[in-house]
């Protein structure tokens, strides 16, 4: 693990202007710089860095952090690759806290298990481009094929020699252990001799993300139908297959470009794609889908086109898969080839523009290919027709986007020529069991299950409270730190003897006066994250005296250093619009009166709030109660509702 000090020395170090200056190109623009979206291809600059927050903000697709967290989005670094990235900028020592025994021994022996993959990669590729028999066999396969050298040199493909042990003891005379071999399963190690896995295979090496070789893909030679054609690395601590996607190292970038992923079968597609200009794209390598997979596309974008073989029965097979997509939240479009072509063979046969303008035409949306696909099969026969139905309405049960299976019902009752509500109630059963399954058979069934409807009164008033939370969140962001006077009711009585509340000045700084007041009345913050960074600000402020936003930004934990980034950069939003006519930037001033009045606002809302709920609960409690004596409850609903009148009052006249 990276020292905490080595961590600090970063953060302190680092210049995020710098950083990204490397990757995107900046203009000077008042006090902040001004860019291309390097997220998006936009002709006007809407990306934008603040040295003096330390932070940017890319306004046409939402993204925003710290330093760090751009090279996690551009780069696509792990959180320990960004800091070594930025360490080795600066020439900062990287210094690793002492791990327990096992642990140093669990990472040694990975890094090891990397160091030999990684050895062997450029063994075969120096085999394949500088062995007589590498050139010969390997390198004209490849040729045959109609690979470019550009692209074989990008992919890192290799060759191992047709011979017992040629890699292994060139490898051992080089001093790798032999057991690194063995645990990677490039050496076959037998009681009394070893061999090389990948013997007489071209080979493709597979890279994690980052760009690291985890493993390797081998593709025989020979035209024997009992050799396997491909054998592939077994599962070591580096490689686990359900975890990895051929090609997601060379797409990601693209992929984030053009919002949307390619998948396809195999190796030869990946490259075969990329020879023909379509980078986004990657394999699963020929198993189904895993989730950890998806869930690997999903950190780049929201949207996959899986392309499918020609062949009917391999369709229906593989549409099985989808679904799982559809589960992980993923937008899922379809492709089919012709007959008979695979992603590899098709892109031979027509130009690189007809390719591009092929794939960019012929996606259909998944549910509605699903449902076309299979009506032909049931079109006459009402039992296969009413499976069907439950097919579909499982798909679309798996897509969590209320309006977007809004829309597939209607369109699917329209392909399947049935009414809208046999699909809808079909999902509500769907649900209801589901449901049961996870809470068992106790479950109660009142709740029925929202297909789009108007949110209720529970949850508009939670999307309140939660714009209220953000809202003060924002306030102690901002002006946390500055002492305004807040004016303050005491209790007290005219002469008559009325009741007639004071007004009363504190100066107090927006922290305090937020904290005191929420303090009073017990007030904790329901949204998660926000209460998270709310305690967070408390510990900034009892430590050092005032909130140090900074601190923030540069959290480990990685929603805060977000949330926060994004809250302090809505500030600057309005000069972006500036940017495009005048280039200068214009912040208004912040009125003081306009800071106390937004606190006093959020606190009395939130006082409403929980004064509501009180006396929802009392009720409750009330009608409940049909035999015993109410009137005390009575009673205390009704000083509620006094109180809240009062506070609907001070809301109404401050606001
Ligand atoms: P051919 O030249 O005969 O078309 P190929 O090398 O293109 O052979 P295909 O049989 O067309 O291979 O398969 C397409 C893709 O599927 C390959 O690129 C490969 O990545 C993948 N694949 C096929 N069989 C396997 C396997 N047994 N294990 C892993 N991947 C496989
Ligand atoms: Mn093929």
């Amino acid at each position: 693990m990276i020292s905490k000090h080595t961590i600090d020395l970063v953060f302190e170090t680092a210049r995020v202007e710098e950083v990204i200056g490397e990757f995107v190109q900046l203009k000077k623009s008042g006090s902040n710089f001004k860019g291309l979206s390097p997220f998006s291809d936009e002709r006007t600059p809407s990306f934008m860095v603040s040295p003096a927050k330390q932070i940017w903000k890319d306004f046409s697709s939402g993204k925003g952090g710290n330093v760090l967290s751009f090279l996690m989005e551009h780069e696509h670094f792990s959180y320990p690759e960004a800091i070594r990235f930025l360490a080795k900028k600066y020439n900062i020592e990287i210094e690793e806290t002492v791990e327990s025994p096992e642990q140093q021994l669990q990472n040694n022996e990975r890094e090891s298990l990397f160091v030999v993959s990684e050895y062997a990669n450029l063994y075969f590729q120096d085999i394949l481009f500088n062995h007589p028999k590498g050139k010969a066999i390997g390198l004209s396969y490849f040729q045959e094929r109609g690979y470019r050298e550009d692209i074989i040199k990008k992919f890192q493909l290799g060759y191992c020699l047709d011979e017992w042990d040629a890699f292994t003891k060139d490898a051992l005379s080089k001093g790798y252990e032999l057991d690194y071999l063995d645990k990677t399963g490039l050496t076959i190690v037998k009681e009394d001799k070893q061999f090389d896995r990948f013997k007489g295979r071209v080979l493709f090496p597979i890279h994690s993300m980052s760009g690291r070789v985890l493993g390797f893909g081998g593709r025989t030679l020979s035209a024997d139908k009992n050799i396997a054609k491909y054998v592939n690395s077994p599962e070591s601590e580096i490689y686990h297959k359900s975890q990895i996607l051929y090609g997601i190292f060379h797409a990601k970038k693209e992929i984030v470009k053009e919002d949307n992923c390619y998948l396809v079968e195999g190796y030869t597609d990946v490259i075969s794609l990329h020879q023909a200009g379509i980078e986004n794209v990657v394999a699963s390598s020929g198993t189904a889908l895993t989730p950890e997979q998806i869930r690997l596309i999903r950190r780049l974008t929201n949207n996959i086109t899986v392309l499918f073989d020609g062949d009917s029965a391999g369709i229906k097979a593989a549409i099985r898969g989808v679904d799982l997509i559809l589960e992980e939240g993923m937008n899922v479009r379809v492709l089919t080839f012709p007959d008979g072509d695979d992603p590899d063979s098709f892109s031979k046969k027509v130009s690189s523009e007809e390719l591009k303008d092929y794939l960019q035409n012929n996606s259909k949306d998944f549910i509605n290919y699903k449902v076309s696909l299979l009506l032909e099969d049931a079109k006459n026969d009402p039992v296969k027709k009413a499976a069907l139905i439950r097919d579909i309405v499982n798909s679309i049960a798996k897509i969590s986007d209320n309006i977007q299976r809004e829309i597939y019902v209607q369109e699917c009752a329209q392909l399947m020529h049935i009414s809208e509500e046999v699909l809808f109630n079909e999902l509500a059963q769907l649900h209801k069991k589901e449901l049961k399954e996870l809470h068992g058979a106790s479950f109660p069934e009142k709740k029925s299950f929202k297909v789009l409807k108007a949110p209720s009164a529970e949850e508009t008033q939670e999307t309140f409270l939660q714009f209220l939370e953000r809202e003060i969140i924002k306030l102690l962001l901002l002006h946390g730190n500055s002492k305004l006077d807040f004016i303050d009711w005491e209790d007290a009585h005219d002469e008559r003897g009325r009741y007639q509340p004071k007004e009363v000045i504190h100066n107090n700084s927006v922290f305090e006066e937020i904290y005191l007041q929420l303090q009073a009345d017990e007030i904790e913050f329901t949204h998660e994250l926000f209460r998270s960074i709310y305690y967070e600000i408390i510990n900034l402020f009892q430590q050092n005296g005032k909130i140090v936003s900074d601190a923030l930004v540069n959290h480990a934990q990685f929603d805060i250093s977000k949330e926060v980034t994004n809250i302090l950069m809505e500030d600057e939003k309005h000069v972006i619009g500036n940017w495009a006519k005048r280039d200068i930037l214009i912040k208004p001033k912040d009125d003081q009166n306009e800071v106390v009045k937004s606190v006093t606002d959020c606190i009395l809302n939130l006082r409403r709030n929980l004064v509501n709920q009180k006396i929802s609960e009392l009720k409750n409690q009330f009608s409940e109660n049909t035999n015993g004596n109410n009137n005390e409850s009575l009673d205390l609903i009704m000083k509620y509702k006094g109180l809240e009148m009062l506070l609907s009052d001070k809301l109404g006249r401050e606001v």
